[in-house]
C-alpha cells in the first residue's frame, strides 16, 4: 500500500478554470483560505481557450428580458427558466465589478465597450477581450484578483473524492510529477474540473478535460443531469479529417460565410438565421454536408482587418498551414460543450453535504438543450460569485471519513482513441436508438463490477484512470441518451 499524505485545507477547489478562479477571488474578498488543486498547468483548461467572450446585457438597446428569450429559444426552452433569470439579471453587475477590478474589454474610439454577436443572439451582445483571445485575459485577470490565501497545486491530478453516505470530506489527489499521493481534507469541496471534449476524437477542448468530474461525482454517489446533451462546434479548423482549434462563432457574426466546394452558401435555406443559427443546426448541417464528402470552408473574404480582429484563429490557421489570404479557412464540427454534469443549484449546492459543483462541470439547467453562445464564461463568473456568497453566509463543517481504498482492480482497457472513435460513432451529432443501445454494451466490457464503481485508484496510474473515467462518462451519457425518448437540442435522433 503506498503512503498517503494529509493536508487538511479548509475550502478545495478542484480544477482551475473560470468557475475555480471565479469562486476563488470572491472568497479572497472575506479572507477565506482556499486550496486549488489542477490536472495540468494553472492554465491549462477550455476557459484559457475561449475566443468569442462574455454575453451580457449591457447595449443601450439589450434587456435582461432578450437575453433571457435567446437562451431559453437556443436551450429549446428545457432550460431551467429560474436559473437563466438568475444568470442574465445578475450577469451585468457581474460584468461591471469585473471590470472595476481591472479587466479591460475591447472599447471602441470613444471608449464604449463593443459588442460583438453570435449565433442565436437577436443582437449584439458579447463583450471581448483581445480580441479574440477572452478567455486568456480572464484568467489572467482572475489570477491577478486572487491574493496569497489561495493556494494552487498544480499537475496534482484528483483521483477519488473522500466521500462516504452522502458526504464529502475532500479528495485522494496524486502529483504527477512526483507520484505522491495526498488526501486533501476539507470542510467544502467544490467540483469545477469542466466538461467532457476529450471523450471525442474531434474536439476544442484541452487535453486535460475527460470528463473525470463526473465520473468521480457518479461514484460518489451525486445526482447528474442532461448529460445527453453534448454541443458540437460547427467550425473547428480541419485538416485532412484532423481538428487543429476552435474558429469562433464570432467569426460568422462579423461576417464569415460557411460554403462547399463549390462555393454555394450552405445555410441559406436551412435557417432564418442562416449561418447565425443555433450551434446544434449548424453543426448538423455542416456535418451533413461532411459525411457527402464535401470540403466545407468558412468563407473570410468579406471581414476586414481578420488578423487583427481574430488574432488567435489568424495564429492557429497559421501554425497548421491554412492561408488566411486565401479568404477560405476548412471547417467541420468538433465537441464543444456539455450541457449535462453534476446536478447543482445556482449557488452549486449538489445532493452530496459538502460537496460543490461550478461552471461546465456543473448542471444547473440553465443551457436546457443547447447552449447560447458565450453563456459559459458568463456562468463561471455569475454561478461562482454566488456559490462563493452561500459559502461565506454558511459555513461549512466537513464530514469525519478516512479514505477507504477498495481492492478493485481494471482488466484490459480500450485506448483513449478507441473511445473517442465509439462515441462518434453511438453518440455523436446525429444519434440512433440501437446505436445508443449498443454503446451501453460496449462500455460495460471494461467495467470489473458491470456498474463502473470504486476501483483501486491508489495503485491505477493516472492514464488508466483517466481511461476509466471516460469510459464511466461514455457509458452515463449513452444510459441518458438511450432514456431521452424525444430528439430534442443537441440530443438529435434520427
Ligand atoms: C476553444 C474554446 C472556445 C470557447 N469559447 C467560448 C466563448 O467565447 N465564450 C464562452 O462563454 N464559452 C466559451 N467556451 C466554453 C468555455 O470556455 C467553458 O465552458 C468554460 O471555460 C468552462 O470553465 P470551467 O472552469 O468550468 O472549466 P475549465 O476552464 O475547462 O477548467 C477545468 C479545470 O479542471 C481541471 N481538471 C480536470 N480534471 C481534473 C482532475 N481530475 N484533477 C484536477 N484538475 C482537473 C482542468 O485541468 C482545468 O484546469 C469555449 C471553449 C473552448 C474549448
Amino acid at each position: 500500500m503506498k503512503k498517503i499524505a494529509y493536508k487538511n485545507c479548509g475550502i478545495l477547489i478542484i480544477g482551475s478554470g473560470i468557475g475555480a478562479l471565479s469562486v476563488s477571488s470572491e472568497l479572497c474578498k472575506f479572507h477565506k483560505k482556499v486550496t486549488v488543486i489542477t490536472k495540468g498547468l494553472r492554465k491549462a483548461c477550455n476557459s484559457s481557450l475561449a475566443q468569442g467572450g462574455i454575453s451580457v446585457a449591457l447595449s443601450e438597446n439589450d434587456s435582461a428580458k432578450l437575453h433571457f428569450e435567446d437562451t431559453m429559444e437556443a436551450g429549446c426552452n428545457l432550460n431551467d427558466a429560474d436559473a437563466v433569470m438568475k444568470l442574465v439579471s445578475e450577469a451585468p453587475q457581474v460584468i461591471l465589478d469585473f471590470i472595476k477590478s481591472g479587466m479591460e474589454f475591447d472599447r471602441d474610439e470613444n471608449g464604449a465597450l463593443c459588442f460583438g454577436r453570435e449565433g442565436a443572439h437577436r443582437i449584439n451582445r458579447i463583450v471581448h477581450a483581445g480580441g479574440d483571445r477572452t478567455g486568456l485575459r480572464v484568467v489572467e485577470q482572475l489570477l491577478r484578483n486572487i491574493t496569497s490565501d489561495v493556494t494552487i497545486e498544480q499537475n496534482e491530478m484528483a483521483l477519488e473524492l473522500i466521500a462516504r453516505d452522502g458526504k464529502c470530506a475532500g479528495v485522494l489527489a496524486r502529483n504527477s510529477k512526483t507520484g505522491e499521493i495526498t488526501a486533501y481534507k476539507a470542510d467544502c469541496t467544490i467540483l469545477a474540473t469542466g466538461g467532457i471534449g476529450q471523450l471525442y476524437p474531434s474536439t476544442s477542448n484541452d487535453a486535460t478535460i475527460t470528463g473525470d468530474g463526473i465520473a468521480m461525482a457518479y461514484r460518489a454517489g451525486c445526482r447528474l443531469k442532461n448529460l445527453e446533451f453534448i454541443q458540437f462546434h460547427p467550425t473547428m479548423l480541419t485538416i485532412d479529417g484532423k481538428a487543429y482549434g476552435l474558429v469562433s462563432e464570432a467569426v460568422r457574426g462579423a461576417g464569415g460565410v460557411l460554403i462547399n466546394d463549390r462555393g454555394d452558401k450552405i445555410m441559406e435555406n436551412v435557417h432564418p438565421m442562416k449561418d447565425l443559427a443555433p450551434r446544434d443546426v449548424v453543426a448538423r448541417e455542416v456535418y451533413a454536408h461532411y459525411l457527402k464528402g464535401e470540403k466545407i470552408y468558412l468563407d473570410i473574404s468579406a471581414i476586414e482587418d481578420f488578423s487583427e480582429k481574430f488574432p488567435t484563429v489568424t495564429q492557429i490557421c497559421e501554425e497548421h498551414g491554412a492561408d488566411i489570404k486565401s479568404g477560405k479557412i476548412p471547417v467541420a464540427p468538433g465537441a464543444h460543450f456539455h450541457m449535462g454534469g453534476v446536478e447543482a443549484t445556482t449557488e452549486g449546492i449538489t445532493n452530496i453535504e459538502g460537496l460543490f459543483a461550478v461552471g461546465e462541470t456543473a448542471c444547473t439547467g440553465v443551457h436546457g438543450a443547447n447552449r447560447l453562445a458565450s453563456n459559459s464564461l458568463l456562468e463561471g463568473l455569475v454561478f461562482g460569485k454566488l456559490l462563493a456568497d452561500y459559502i461565506v453566509n454558511n459555513p461549512q463543517k466537513g464530514a469525519d471519513i478516512t479514505p477507504e481504498i477498495p481492492e478493485t482492480r481494471l482488466g484490459k482497457l480500450p485506448s483513449k482513441a478507441e473511445i473517442q472513435s465509439k462515441m462518434m460513432e453511438f453518440l455523436g451529432i446525429v444519434r440512433h436508438s440501437e446505436d445508443m443501445k449498443k454503446a451501453i454494451g460496449w462500455f460495460e466490457q471494461f467495467s470489473p463490477d458491470g456498474k463502473f464503481g470504486r476501483i483501486d485508484v491508489v495503485n491505477t496510474d493516472d492514464e488508466s484512470i483517466e481511461i476509466y473515467n471516460m469510459l464511466t462518462t461514455g457509458w452515463l451519457i449513452a444510459k441518458a441518451a438511450a432514456e431521452r425518448k424525444e430528439s430534442v437540442g443537441a440530443h438529435y435522433v434520427e
